[in-house]
């Protein structure tokens, strides 16, 4: 019995091993990637829920491996938190995403994620403005991404820089509304432009009916607010159908398209409407 604990203690401690020298392994291939600016933006359509008007991109980051798989953000967008490459990585794809924007028609935005990380960097108004100022992008077809974790420090700095956002013309948009903590007060403090109402009440509203009430009073709230609501992850006809109804100003989700290439944008935005 001895023997067989002590096998389950090696196997256990080889595995932890095993683990820590994956990690390490990922990360310096990160670092690399980060380096040689491998990482790339796909684009997700955002469209007008009445019309079906095509109305911008959400950028979406992108780790392409040698055998064409990609490794999802989920895995490296913590790990870029973690070791602190989220600024130089973020204010890269931020600048792609200004870049391939500019292109399109003038009446399209670009929506870029943000992290914590990057809003307490010193210089990040400046580095946005000098992104702006170098692609010609106007501030007013940038939005910014960001989720209720940057309200967790409850951090000065982090407010100022939200304020100066909104002061320099840039949209912000509040990511996986609903998830997370209440951000009732973070509306009445901050200039949101928009909602986005997780995808987890999306995919249960139609058979759930607390799901699909909680969904119909963020739409109310938001239009009382006057703010743009985007209903992420919508899959179903049944699903757009309900959200129309319920006045919901935009949808984003696998119904009308995942993230395509930044060259495919071009077409798309030509095209400029689904149905
Ligand atoms: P997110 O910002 O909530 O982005 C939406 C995610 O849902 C994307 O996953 C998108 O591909 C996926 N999605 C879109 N439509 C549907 C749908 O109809 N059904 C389902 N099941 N999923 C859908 P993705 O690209 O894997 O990104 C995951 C998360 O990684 C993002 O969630 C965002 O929080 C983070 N992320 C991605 N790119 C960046 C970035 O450049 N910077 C930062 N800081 N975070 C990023
Ligand atoms: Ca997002
Ligand atoms: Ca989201
Ligand atoms: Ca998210």
């Amino acid at each position: 019995a001895k023997q067989a604990g002590k096998n389950t203690w090696s196997c256990f401690e080889s595995s932890m091993s095993g683990q820590i020298e994956q990690r390490r392994l990922l990360l310096g291939q990160f670092r690399e990637a980060v380096t040689r600016r491998e990482i790339i933006l796909a684009y997700q359509p955002l469209i007008d829920a009445r019309t079906l008007a095509l109305v911008g991109f959400e950028a979406l980051a992108r780790w392409p491996r040698p055998d064409g798989s990609f490794v999802p953000p989920d895995r490296f967008i913590l790990l870029a938190e973690e070791t602190g490459l989220i600024c130089e990585l973020g204010n890269y794809l931020l600048e792609q995403a200004c870049r391939t924007a500019v292109s399109w028609p003038t009446d399209l935005t670009v929506a870029v994620n943000v992290s914590v990380g990057q809003l307490h960097a010193p210089d990040f108004l400046l580095t946005l403005q000098t992104i702006l100022k170098k692609t010609g992008l106007p501030p007013a077809r940038l939005e910014l991404e960001v989720t209720e974790s940057i309200f967790m420090d409850v951090n000065s700095t982090c407010a100022g820089v939200l304020h100066g956002l909104s002061d320099m013309g840039i949209k912000l948009a509040l990511d996986d509304f609903g998830r997370g903590y209440s951000s009732l007060g973070f509306l009445k403090e901050f200039n949101f432009y928009k909602l986005k109402l997780d995808m987890g009440f999306i995919r249960d509203m139609n058979h759930d009916r607390r799901s699909a009430a909680i969904v119909r009073s963020v739409i109310e709230l938001a239009s009382e607010l006057g703010v743009v609501v985007t209903a992420e992850g919508v899959e179903t006809r049944s699903q757009l159908d309900a959200l129309r109804r319920y006045g919901c100003t935009q949808v984003q989700g696998y119904l009308f398209s995942p993230a395509i290439s930044g060259d495919e944008t071009a077409l798309l935005a030509e095209r400029s409407r689904f149905s």
